[in-house]
């Protein structure tokens, strides 16, 4: 008897693969600018990396030099879980995540489902192949999920799309003299930085036995575990990278073998602290250990442009066609992972970026299938920049860079390419970008028109750089304006105009330091160690951000009305509709999170804002 699986059938605008951070800000940035999405991934859980299973912190250019981390969506969702998840638990950031993608309403989110094939159109002559369909099986329901798209967007970490359609893709490292790269090889090869499976543990006011399974590896002593720097417990702003491995392997063919391994080194490790020395470990409990080791590099993808080393280095190269940034150091993990002995049993190579570097356009789509675009650790880079560009924060704003430009090439009817070439097309990505709160270092956004053209007035000091096209603190410049609660910040109109909305970029203060207070800055700090005296305590809100506003216009009897009124803003950008002709419109802020006193009424407050403009 031959059995067939239900197949179910889904024609979408962009078909993105793998819900990574990558994967999930590319499906949220191009449904939100109405483009029609499928989000296929093969867990239960969104986010990656940053997920549940596998539990690593998001970290971007933020990180290592002050106020560049990452807005947009990325910092929509950093604050969403500060207000909601204060104590940072990590069910509640899966289920953020997966509201962000299950609830938006152009999303057609596909859970569970491992994509494993594609239909593909091979150019004839000098056109290229394009992407007709993806196929993935759902486990769940055991059904198999066709995805015909006009674009398809591999954020799968892996590649997957490669080998199913033939595009080009690098694995491993360069050799010096292919991108004139200091880091670089005297010969190329094949290997990579490892996967690794982190370890989760809390500290209780008792002494708590362990006994490793039997098949754990045995380490009695610091030389048998190579001298890896294992006093992570005492120190909550490091983890278990180390338990490293892979590079000397293929993370992709050999992931279940390197799994085996990766869990016999980790109940060692752990039988190690527990059993064998004074590691202070005594009162604390595993809770968790990642069954699933996550993956820092397999497949990378070759675009138009390959970013290199030097495109990293000394604030990287200007590119026109600029449409993210990174900043975190050069973090280059060495093949030999956990087995290999080094001095101090580090298997880094690290250098620190004292200045953001631009990520092209190009550098995000296929050089030879038309309709192919990427976000995260496969984008088209060498070995070495990618080691700076691999972070999630990062990612999170490529992410939103190849949504945002799917989105924009299918209203206009171009492949990905056709927004490179079209300078005005590639104007209005990075417009779009800057409007939803993407900074572009070097680029200012566009203030509105009907701000441009009415007058700014405020109760209370100077508001002119509320229009400076700069929506941050960056290279000692403040761009903001500090007034006060009731005072309010107006625009007036010389004639009766038609207001649709208004647009406002509140301080969430870029520069905080939420790690319990470590100045390692870390975007979204989920804990993987709770000891009794941190990684317990909540996320405390920033007190610049406004929280209570309201926003009124003025009708022709000169009298001011509400169109809008919060006193629970928690987000940086935020957008109001009006939808009235009005002669003026206004900013009233009421209070700030730092303003709000225990009886839940407002203290007098500065407040401290970027952008407020009539659109
Ligand atoms: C141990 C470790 C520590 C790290 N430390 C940090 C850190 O501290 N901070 C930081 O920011 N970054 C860190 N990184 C780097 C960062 O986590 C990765 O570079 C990043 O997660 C890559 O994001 P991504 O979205 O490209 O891929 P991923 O996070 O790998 O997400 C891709 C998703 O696609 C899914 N997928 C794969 N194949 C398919 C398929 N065929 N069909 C459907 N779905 C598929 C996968 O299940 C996965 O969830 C670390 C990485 C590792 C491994």
């Amino acid at each position: 008897m031959t059995s067939k699986l239900q197949e179910i059938n889904h024609d979408v605008d962009l078909c993105v693969v793998g819900g990574g951070i990558g994967g999930l800000l590319t499906a949220i940035a191009a449904a939100r600018r109405g483009a029609k999405v499928a989000l296929m991934h093969d867990r239960p859980v969104l986010g990656g990396n940053a997920s549940s299973e596998i539990r690593m912190w998001i970290c971007g250019a933020g990180t290592r030099v002050r106020n560049l981390q990452e807005t947009g969506i990325m910092e929509e969702i950093a604050l969403d879980n500060m207000a909601r998840n204060p104590t940072r638990n990590w069910s509640l950031w899966d289920a953020l995540l997966y509201e962000k993608a299950r609830f938006e309403p152009n999303i057609d989110l596909i859970l569970n489902c491992a994509c494993s094939e594609a239909e593909v159109l091979r150019g004839v002559g000098n056109d290229a192949a394009t992407i007709l369909s993806v196929t993935g099986f759902q486990s769940t329901t055991q059904q198999r999920h066709t995805v015909r798209a006009k674009i398809f967007a591999d954020c799968s970490g892996d590649s997957i799309l490669a080998p199913l359609t033939g595009a080009s893709f690098r694995v491993g490292r360069e050799a010096k003299d292919e991108f004139g790269e200091e880091w670089g090889l005297d010969k190329a090869d094949r290997r990579t930085m490892g996967s690794s499976l982190l370890i989760q543990a809390r500290e209780t006011d008792h002494k708590v036995d362990f006994s490793p399974p039997p098949w754990a590896y045995d380490f009695p002593d610091d030389e048998a575990l190579n001298h890896k720097p294992h006093e992570c417990l005492l120190k909550p702003h490091t983890n278990f990278y180390w338990i490293e491995l892979g590079g000397e392997a293929d993370t992709i063919a050999d992931a279940e073998s390197l799994r085996d391994e990766l869990l016999k080194i980790a109940f060692g490790v752990l039988d190690h602290m527990k059993n064998h020395g004074d590691h202070g470990a005594d009162n604390w409990e595993l809770e968790w250990v990642g069954f699933l080791p996550g993956k820092r590099e397999s497949r990378r993808y070759v675009g138009d442009y390959t970013l290199a080393q030097n495109d990293v280095e000394n604030g990287g190269r200007h590119f026109e066609d600029i449409v993210a940034y990174g900043g975190w150091q050069i973090d280059n993990h060495l093949p030999g992972g956990f087995w290999m002995k080094s001095e101090g049993g580090a298997h880094l190579q690290k250098r620190r970026l004292s200045e953001p570097y631009a990520i092209p356009y190009r550098c995000l789509y296929s050089r030879d299938i038309e309709n192919l675009m990427f976000a995260g650790r496969n984008i088209s880079a060498t070995h070495i920049a990618f080691a700076s560009a691999r972070v999630m924060g990062t990612i999170g704003i490529m992410g939103q860079a190849v949504g945002t430009a799917a989105a924009l090439a299918v209203e206009k009817g171009v492949a990905p390419r056709g927004i490179y070439e079209d300078k005005a097309l590639l104007r209005e990505l990075q417009r779009r970008l800057m409007d939803d709160d993407c900074f572009l270092p070097g680029l200012k956004r566009e203030v509105s028109p009907l701000a441009r053209a009415a007058t700014l007035s405020a109760d209370y000091g100077d508001a002119s750089d509320l229009l400076n096209g700069v929506d941050r603190r960056i290279w000692g410049r403040d761009n903001g304006y500090f007034g006060k609660t009731n005072c309010a910040i107006a625009y007036a109109f010389d004639k009766p105009t038609f207001v649709n909305g208004f647009r406002l970029v509140c301080d969430s203060d870029l520069d905080r330091e939420n790690f319990d207070g470590h100045p390692d800055l870390l975007t979204i700090p989920m804990p993987l160690f709770r000891g009794l005296g941190y990684g317990n305590t909540s996320f405390t809100f920033p007190r610049t951000m406004l929280k209570s506003f309201r926003v009124e216009t003025k009708g022709a009897d000169g009298e001011w009305t509400t169109a809008f009124e919060t006193t629970s803003n928690n987000q940086r950008l935020v957008r109001g509709a009006i939808g009235r002709e009005c002669l003026g419109i206004r900013l009233v802020p009421l209070a700030t999170w730092g303003s709000v006193l225990k009886d839940n009424t407002y203290g007098s407050a500065t407040v401290h804002i970027f952008a407020f403009e009539p659109v």
